[in-house]
């Protein structure tokens, strides 16, 4: 296995600046190794030719890219049939920033259709394996993205989030996920979902990664009226403890839908973090027990309205010979749209309709304030909130998709933060059996990640990031599939 590959990010940065390492060959090591993956975490690869990076603070550093993201000239279909030949004249922001910093273009990565989903199933593009065992999904929906970079496929990559969608996936594949605060990064060139809720972030091997990552990523945009930038630079961590600080454990978790070995990690991460100097406490958060049900009547409301523009007129693939108008918009969103995205087309549309308006899409966003007003008040007493990031470790290809329930039960824990704009983290917490059984060594046959959710007040990510720091240092994980995937 080539050296280069263990290099983190930011070691690269690094090493690429004292001229140790050459940014062309890194560029083509990864773009080799995508180009020949076997797990399908791209959808397309890019040029071979490394763009001059040297002096920018990325330093060619090579980066891979969600589907959901418009990259000038290249075809960006959020992994979707009904964008089929969409080629966008510009790039979003969020990926502009991070190649004015100097980082090299190295593909679209795998996606469930418009972000809507938690395993990556829901793609155009067919299923993504996870790399610690293929027969698994990597979460979603940036699944593409995590799988490649747990599989030694990208140093780093960007993802979104608009309910869970980069921590998830970055928990079942063993890596850090950061869901920046809302505002935080410009939504210009995403494609939209929910757009009161959609935020891009980083997936990446580690803390000091995903810091790096938001530093250049962030920024207040013209384009995007919602955009703000952080409020504070974005420093790289380096704190050694948790002394003075309180993390949160919100009361009571149900732990019925907890897998017994995820609650097992988080368990002993909470003693890591009493070991470290923090200090655990409990807090309520009385209507978190409403907020899937409220983030699954706002989430396909604003998506039935924002995939309104899909139409067959303006974007991507329209429906050969209509008969008319009618017949043209029918079939062209018939055919293009996957069952999913149907289903939240129309559980949206009916929300908003009227008559319905009031008990649903009203009612949800009442639930949402008082979520926000729950999380206010818990952080007059404490300084993060903790939960494990996803109630199950990684399951497998199929296991759920004839139930759509069970896969919206997933998110418990990522969608109450996502209605309240917060920043919050996965960091790897530990392994646990692949039945989810029980805790498990590093290094255990078939064991699979489970990570840590680390919650902040808006944007603290400063501190967020701090806290994982330390947290990560306190922890023993196999360093990764990527240490014996492939060459
Ligand atoms: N799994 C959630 C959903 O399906 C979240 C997706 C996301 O964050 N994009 O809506």
């Amino acid at each position: 296995m080539s050296d280069l590959l263990k290099l983190t990010a930011a070691q690269a940065v690094e090493a690429l600046g004292r001229g140790d390492v050459d940014a062309g060959e890194l560029h083509s090591l990864y773009r080799e190794r995508a180009a020949g993956e076997t797990i399908n975490s791209y959808v397309s690869v890019g040029d071979p030719l490394v763009p001059d990076a040297a002096g920018k603070p990325l330093a060619g550093v090579p980066i891979a890219v969600k589907d959901l993201f418009c990259v000038e000239g290249i075809e960006t279909r959020a992994c979707s049939k009904i964008l089929t030949g969409y080629i966008p004249p510009y790039t979003a922001t969020a990926i502009a920033r991070l190649q004015d910093a100097g980082a090299s273009y190295l593909g679209k990565t795998n996606m469930d259709e418009f972000a809507m989903g938690s395993s990556n199933e829901n793609s155009a593009f067919g299923a993504v394996q996870n790399p610690w065992d293929p027969t698994r999904v990597p979460g979603g929906s940036s699944g593409g993205s995590a799988a490649a970079v747990a599989a030694g496929l990208a140093p780093w990559a960007t993802g979104t989030d608009t309910g869970g969608s980069i921590r998830q996936p970055a928990a079942f594949c063993g890596l850090v996920g950061l869901k920046p605060t809302y505002g935080a990064i410009s939504r210009y060139g995403m494609i939209a979902f929910a757009s009161s809720l959609d935020q891009a972030g980083p997936i990446t091997r580690d803390v000091t990664d995903a810091a790096l990552m938001l530093k250049y990523m962030q920024g207040r945009d013209e384009m995007d009226s919602t955009s703000t930038g952080m409020t504070e630079d974005v420093m790289m961590p380096s704190s050694e403890s948790l002394a003075g600080k309180k993390f949160a454990i919100p009361a009571p978790i149900d732990w019925n839908g907890v897998q017994p070995g995820v609650k097992e990690v988080f368990d002993l991460a909470c003693k890591r973090i009493e070991a470290a100097g923090g200090e655990i406490v409990e807090v309520p958060l009385p209507h978190a027990d409403y907020a899937l049900s409220a983030y699954y009547v706002i989430a396909p409301a604003e998506a039935s309205a924002n995939l309104s523009r899909f139409d067959g007129v303006r974007f991507g693939e329209r429906a050969a010979d209509p008969t008319g108008l009618t017949d043209m918009y029918e079939r062209t969103r018939g055919d293009g749209f996957g069952p999913e995205v149907k289903r939240r087309i129309m559980l949206g549309t009916y929300a908003l309709s009227s008559g319905y308006y009031d008990a649903y899409y009203n009612r949800a966003q009442q639930v949402r304030t008082k979520i926000l007003e729950d999380y206010a008040a818990a952080f007059s007493s404490c300084d993060f909130i903790i939960t494990p990031t996803a109630p199950s470790v990684a399951f497998g290809i199929g296991e759920k998709t004839d139930d759509p329930l069970a896969m919206y039960l997933g998110d418990l824990f990522t969608v109450p933060v996502s209605l309240a704009g917060l920043p919050a983290i996965s960091v790897p917490a530990g392994l646990a059996t692949s039945d989810g059984s029980a805790a498990a060594e590093p290094g255990a046959d078939g064991a699979l990640p489970v990570g840590l959710q680390i919650v902040a007040p808006h944007f603290r990510e400063n501190a967020l990031l701090e806290a994982a720091y330390v947290f990560e240092q306190a922890t023993e994980f196999a360093d990764g599939p990527w240490t014996w995937a492939g060459s």
